[in-house]
């Protein structure tokens, strides 16, 4: 394995070269017809190192919707205002062996498995304090706080095709609320849709991912929500449940914290050391990117990453 002293745009040019093609294994999400417009050969991939090192490879001004990688955001916000114990109280800390869509433990205990589901996550949203939009907007000042990218906004025609086809989710939502987990109406589902149409860049995620690996501390340094134990609740959360129900697989073959989400992005957070972000809008058929994921695995063994 090679010194991590000598990466450079050019390993992660060469890695994204090699793992190009994995596109065309895959298929782009559809199944929230915005998405499936999204160009399958778009590929980017980012580093965030050391001191806050930045290294970019490939379309690396390329915008994609969060979607699932909200959600460990929206894990910090929740939290920090009600509480672990109060939220988790609410749902599971449970790894995923399930897709991102399970309808969980709903009917059973009634409970969501884990935040890193649909179920808890539309859960984890109606708990963030504040009417209509507010706890959206907490969501997307966080994205813009931990990437310093005031620009950041959601795409307001992914959030309405969500919202017009994401019956299933509005399920889930109507379950919860008959359970007695969520008080509120429908626009904490709402906000839930927005959070997923959130639109980024590679670097972006590998900012988050290095703003999680360093006990919530910004790439720049700045700590104004230095929080270790926040930090090893989402990356515990990433570990066990950020991939799907391809977790546990991926804990052996990468063994790092990641979260993807639908629109081909994953944030990964390399602990004490760095963030990587990476983007290839083709899926394999647990929803994780394709490219993505063999762009992550070859940089991790290049480099001895993995934590095990
Ligand atoms: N907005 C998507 C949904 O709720 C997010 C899914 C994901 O990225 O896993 O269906």
């Amino acid at each position: 394995t090679a010194d991590i002293s000598t990466l450079s745009e050019k390993t992660l040019s060469t890695i994204l070269e090699k793992d190009r093609t994995y596109y065309t294994q895959g298929k782009v999400a559809d199944y929230i017809p915005e998405l499936g417009k999204m160009d399958a050969k778009a590929i980017a991939f980012s580093v965030v190192g050391k001191d806050g090192k930045i290294f970019n490879a490939g379309d690396v001004h390329q915008k994609f919707t969060m979607q699932s990688i909200s959600k460990i955001i929206a894990l910090m916000i929740a939290v920090s205002e009600k509480g672990e114990a109060n939220v988790f109280d609410k749902m599971g800390y449970f790894g995923s062996d399930k897709p991102f869509n399970y309808f969980s433990n709903l009917e059973t205990t009634g409970k969501p498995l884990n935040p890193m589901m649909n179920a808890g996550a539309i859960l984890t949203t109606s708990l963030i304090s504040g009417d209509g939009e507010k706890p959206f907007l907490k969501i997307l000042d966080m994205v813009r706080f931990i990437t310093k990218n005031k620009t950041i906004d959601y795409s307001k025609t992914v959030y309405e095709s969500e919202k017009s086809t994401g019956h299933r989710n509005r399920g889930m939502f109507y379950l919860m609320k008959n359970n007695g987990l969520i008080s509120g109406n429908e626009d904490q589902l709402d906000n839930y849709f927005r959070q997923c149409s959130i639109e980024l860049t590679a670097e972006d995620l590998a900012k988050i991912g290095y703003f999680f690996a360093n006990h919530c501390v910004r790439f720049d340094g700045d700590a104004t929500y230095k929080n270790a134990e926040m930090a090893k609740l989402v990356q515990s959360q990433m570990l066990v449940a950020g991939m799907y129900e391809f977790s546990g697989e991926y804990a052996r073959t990468v063994g790092l914290p990641s979260k993807s989400g639908v629109g081909g992005g994953i944030t990964v957070s390399v602990p004490g050391r760095m963030g990587i972000g990476v983007f290839s809008p083709s899926l394999d058929q647990h929803g994780n990117s394709l490219a993505g994921y063999h762009m992550i695995l070859d940089l991790v063994k290049q480099y001895n990453l993995s934590l095990f």
